[in-house]
Protein backbone atom coordinates (compact mmCIF):
# COMPACT_ATOMS: atom_id res chain seq x y z
CA UNK A 1 0.00 0.00 0.00
CA UNK A 2 1.47 3.37 -0.86
CA UNK A 3 1.86 5.90 1.36
CA UNK A 4 0.46 9.03 -0.51
CA UNK A 5 2.23 12.31 0.74
CA UNK A 6 -0.57 14.57 -1.53
CA UNK A 7 -3.60 14.17 -3.70
CA UNK A 8 -4.00 15.18 -6.85
CA UNK A 9 -8.10 16.17 -7.37
CA UNK A 10 -7.94 14.80 -10.96
CA UNK A 11 -8.44 11.27 -12.92
CA UNK A 12 -6.14 12.54 -15.08
CA UNK A 13 -2.82 10.77 -15.34
CA UNK A 14 -0.96 13.36 -17.83
CA UNK A 15 -1.62 15.94 -15.08
CA UNK A 16 -0.05 13.92 -12.29
CA UNK A 17 3.11 13.81 -14.79
CA UNK A 18 2.77 17.44 -15.33
CA UNK A 19 2.74 18.30 -11.18
CA UNK A 20 5.40 15.61 -10.66
CA UNK A 21 7.62 16.86 -13.20
CA UNK A 22 7.77 19.97 -11.55
CA UNK A 23 7.83 18.93 -7.94
CA UNK A 24 10.92 16.86 -8.29
CA UNK A 25 13.74 18.78 -8.32
CA UNK A 26 12.30 20.81 -5.58
CA UNK A 27 11.00 18.16 -3.22
CA UNK A 28 14.06 15.10 -3.53
CA UNK A 29 13.05 11.93 -2.22
CA UNK A 30 9.40 12.15 -4.24
CA UNK A 31 7.95 9.29 -6.16
CA UNK A 32 5.19 9.62 -8.55
CA UNK A 33 3.33 7.44 -6.73
CA UNK A 34 3.45 9.29 -3.58
CA UNK A 35 0.63 11.40 -5.66
CA UNK A 36 -2.51 10.08 -4.74
CA UNK A 37 -5.77 10.98 -7.47
CA UNK A 38 -9.48 10.77 -7.19
CA UNK A 39 -9.36 6.69 -8.50
CA UNK A 40 -7.07 5.88 -5.35
CA UNK A 41 -9.74 6.99 -2.84
CA UNK A 42 -13.55 6.51 -2.57
CA UNK A 43 -15.04 9.51 -2.47
CA UNK A 44 -18.33 11.34 -4.65
CA UNK A 45 -17.22 14.16 -6.70
CA UNK A 46 -18.46 17.62 -5.62
CA UNK A 47 -20.20 19.60 -7.55
CA UNK A 48 -19.05 22.52 -8.75
CA UNK A 49 -20.77 25.20 -8.60
CA UNK A 50 -18.54 28.13 -8.22
CA UNK A 51 -18.85 30.82 -10.98
CA UNK A 52 -14.87 31.03 -10.91
CA UNK A 53 -11.97 28.82 -11.91
CA UNK A 54 -10.70 29.66 -8.60
CA UNK A 55 -14.01 28.70 -6.68
CA UNK A 56 -14.61 25.23 -8.63
CA UNK A 57 -10.84 24.07 -7.98
CA UNK A 58 -11.26 25.47 -3.89
CA UNK A 59 -14.65 23.04 -4.29
CA UNK A 60 -13.00 20.22 -5.88
CA UNK A 61 -9.52 20.68 -3.15
CA UNK A 62 -11.61 20.97 -0.19
CA UNK A 63 -14.22 18.15 -1.01
CA UNK A 64 -10.67 15.52 -1.73
CA UNK A 65 -8.62 17.42 1.85
CA UNK A 66 -11.80 16.39 3.86
CA UNK A 67 -11.95 12.87 2.85
CA UNK A 68 -8.40 12.21 2.77
CA UNK A 69 -6.63 14.12 5.41
CA UNK A 70 -3.86 14.96 2.78
CA UNK A 71 -2.82 18.30 1.07
CA UNK A 72 -4.63 18.75 -2.35
CA UNK A 73 -4.29 20.29 -5.27
CA UNK A 74 -7.04 20.68 -7.54
CA UNK A 75 -6.91 22.73 -11.05
CA UNK A 76 -10.21 24.36 -13.13
CA UNK A 77 -9.25 25.53 -16.21
CA UNK A 78 -11.01 26.53 -19.63
CA UNK A 79 -10.96 29.27 -22.75
CA UNK A 80 -11.24 32.94 -22.24
CA UNK A 81 -12.48 34.17 -25.62
CA UNK A 82 -12.08 38.08 -26.03
CA UNK A 83 -15.21 38.92 -28.11
CA UNK A 84 -17.34 36.25 -26.33
CA UNK A 85 -16.91 38.36 -22.99
CA UNK A 86 -14.54 35.57 -21.49
CA UNK A 87 -16.96 32.35 -22.47
CA UNK A 88 -17.03 29.28 -22.43
CA UNK A 89 -14.95 30.19 -19.09
CA UNK A 90 -15.59 28.10 -16.66
CA UNK A 91 -18.41 26.19 -19.13
CA UNK A 92 -15.62 25.06 -21.50
CA UNK A 93 -16.53 21.28 -20.77
CA UNK A 94 -19.50 21.54 -21.47
CA UNK A 95 -20.47 24.16 -24.04
CA UNK A 96 -22.30 21.63 -26.46
CA UNK A 97 -24.45 21.25 -23.65
CA UNK A 98 -21.76 17.45 -23.88
CA UNK A 99 -19.98 17.52 -20.86
CA UNK A 100 -16.62 16.21 -21.93
CA UNK A 101 -17.48 16.32 -25.77
CA UNK A 102 -14.29 17.92 -26.92
CA UNK A 103 -15.44 17.91 -30.62
CA UNK A 104 -18.91 19.48 -30.36
CA UNK A 105 -17.41 22.10 -27.98
CA UNK A 106 -14.71 22.97 -30.55
CA UNK A 107 -16.87 22.45 -33.41
CA UNK A 108 -19.67 24.75 -31.51
CA UNK A 109 -17.35 27.91 -30.59
CA UNK A 110 -15.78 27.89 -34.27
CA UNK A 111 -18.91 28.16 -35.50
CA UNK A 112 -20.26 31.02 -33.36
CA UNK A 113 -17.05 32.98 -33.97
CA UNK A 114 -17.35 31.60 -38.04
CA UNK A 115 -17.84 35.99 -39.04
CA UNK A 116 -15.34 37.15 -36.48
CA UNK A 117 -11.94 38.62 -38.22
CA UNK A 118 -8.43 37.86 -36.96
CA UNK A 119 -8.02 40.57 -35.30
CA UNK A 120 -11.25 39.97 -32.87
CA UNK A 121 -10.32 36.61 -32.49
CA UNK A 122 -7.95 37.31 -29.33
CA UNK A 123 -8.64 34.09 -26.06
CA UNK A 124 -7.01 33.18 -23.54
CA UNK A 125 -6.62 29.66 -21.43
CA UNK A 126 -7.08 30.22 -17.40
CA UNK A 127 -6.24 27.54 -15.22
CA UNK A 128 -6.56 28.13 -11.26
CA UNK A 129 -4.58 25.68 -8.99
CA UNK A 130 -5.56 25.34 -5.65
CA UNK A 131 -4.06 23.84 -2.63
CA UNK A 132 -5.78 22.91 0.55
CA UNK A 133 -4.14 21.41 4.03
CA UNK A 134 -6.59 20.05 5.62
CA UNK A 135 -6.76 21.46 9.51
CA UNK A 136 -6.42 19.04 12.83
CA UNK A 137 -7.81 20.92 15.45
CA UNK A 138 -4.16 21.97 16.57
CA UNK A 139 -3.26 23.17 13.02
CA UNK A 140 -5.85 25.06 11.19
CA UNK A 141 -6.41 24.29 7.87
CA UNK A 142 -4.64 26.67 4.61
CA UNK A 143 -5.92 27.20 1.03
CA UNK A 144 -3.50 28.78 -1.95
CA UNK A 145 -4.89 29.61 -5.17
CA UNK A 146 -2.46 30.83 -8.15
CA UNK A 147 -3.89 31.52 -11.48
CA UNK A 148 -1.94 31.12 -14.92
CA UNK A 149 -2.99 32.28 -18.69
CA UNK A 150 -2.22 31.52 -21.91
CA UNK A 151 -2.79 34.44 -24.03
CA UNK A 152 -3.01 33.49 -28.19
CA UNK A 153 -6.09 33.76 -30.78
CA UNK A 154 -8.54 31.58 -32.16
CA UNK A 155 -7.69 30.28 -36.09
CA UNK A 156 -10.86 29.19 -38.19
CA UNK A 157 -9.57 25.53 -38.86
CA UNK A 158 -8.71 22.97 -36.53
CA UNK A 159 -5.32 21.83 -37.09
CA UNK A 160 -2.71 19.36 -35.06
CA UNK A 161 -3.63 16.17 -33.34
CA UNK A 162 -1.63 16.69 -29.70
CA UNK A 163 -3.32 18.24 -26.76
CA UNK A 164 -6.94 17.97 -26.24
CA UNK A 165 -10.20 20.41 -26.10
CA UNK A 166 -9.83 23.67 -27.74
CA UNK A 167 -5.66 23.43 -28.55
CA UNK A 168 -6.26 22.63 -32.06
CA UNK A 169 -7.67 25.99 -32.79
CA UNK A 170 -5.60 28.23 -30.29
CA UNK A 171 -2.56 30.05 -31.71
CA UNK A 172 -0.40 30.73 -28.39
CA UNK A 173 0.91 34.42 -28.72
CA UNK A 174 4.37 34.30 -30.22
CA UNK A 175 3.78 30.94 -31.98
CA UNK A 176 2.60 30.35 -35.71
CA UNK A 177 1.44 26.96 -34.73
CA UNK A 178 -1.42 25.39 -32.82
CA UNK A 179 -1.34 24.28 -29.10
CA UNK A 180 -2.56 21.20 -30.27
CA UNK A 181 1.23 21.10 -32.99
CA UNK A 182 3.32 21.83 -29.92
CA UNK A 183 5.32 18.88 -28.26
CA UNK A 184 3.72 18.30 -24.40
CA UNK A 185 7.26 19.31 -22.96
CA UNK A 186 6.53 22.79 -25.31
CA UNK A 187 3.17 22.90 -24.26
CA UNK A 188 3.46 22.65 -20.54
CA UNK A 189 6.57 25.50 -20.62
CA UNK A 190 4.19 28.36 -21.79
CA UNK A 191 0.59 26.47 -20.37
CA UNK A 192 -1.77 28.00 -18.44
CA UNK A 193 -1.64 25.33 -16.45
CA UNK A 194 2.06 24.81 -16.10
CA UNK A 195 2.48 28.15 -14.99
CA UNK A 196 -0.54 27.90 -12.11
CA UNK A 197 1.39 25.15 -10.94
CA UNK A 198 4.87 25.94 -11.22
CA UNK A 199 3.46 29.10 -8.82
CA UNK A 200 1.87 26.69 -6.58
CA UNK A 201 5.07 24.54 -6.10
CA UNK A 202 6.87 26.48 -3.38
CA UNK A 203 3.83 26.74 -0.99
CA UNK A 204 3.42 22.81 -1.73
CA UNK A 205 6.48 22.39 -0.94
CA UNK A 206 6.24 24.08 2.43
CA UNK A 207 3.58 21.87 3.33
CA UNK A 208 5.17 18.75 2.77
CA UNK A 209 7.87 19.87 4.87
CA UNK A 210 6.27 20.64 7.64
CA UNK A 211 3.72 16.85 7.40
P1 LIG B 1 -10.31 21.04 -16.91
O1 LIG B 1 -10.69 22.02 -15.85
O2 LIG B 1 -8.84 20.80 -16.99
O3 LIG B 1 -11.11 19.78 -16.86
O4 LIG B 1 -10.67 21.75 -18.31
C1 LIG B 1 -11.97 22.18 -18.64
C2 LIG B 1 -12.10 22.35 -20.14
O5 LIG B 1 -11.36 23.48 -20.57
C3 LIG B 1 -11.60 21.18 -20.96
O6 LIG B 1 -12.59 20.21 -21.15
C4 LIG B 1 -11.24 21.86 -22.27
O7 LIG B 1 -12.39 22.04 -23.05
C5 LIG B 1 -10.76 23.24 -21.82
N1 LIG B 1 -9.30 23.26 -21.63
C6 LIG B 1 -8.64 23.45 -20.45
N2 LIG B 1 -7.31 23.42 -20.64
C7 LIG B 1 -7.13 23.19 -21.95
C8 LIG B 1 -5.95 23.05 -22.76
O8 LIG B 1 -4.80 23.07 -22.30
N3 LIG B 1 -6.17 22.82 -24.06
C9 LIG B 1 -7.41 22.74 -24.61
N4 LIG B 1 -8.52 22.86 -23.93
C10 LIG B 1 -8.40 23.09 -22.59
Amino acid sequence: MTDFRLALATGNKHKVRELFAILEPLLPGLTVDQIGTTHDFDVAEPVEDAPSFEGNALIKARALADATGLPVIADDSGLAVDILGGAPGIFSARWSGHHGDDEANLTLLLNQLADVPTQYRGAKFVCAAAMVTPGDGAVSAREIVEVGAMPGRLITEPRGDGGFGYDPIFVPDGYEVTSAELSPEEKNRISHRGKAFRALAPSIVEALRNV
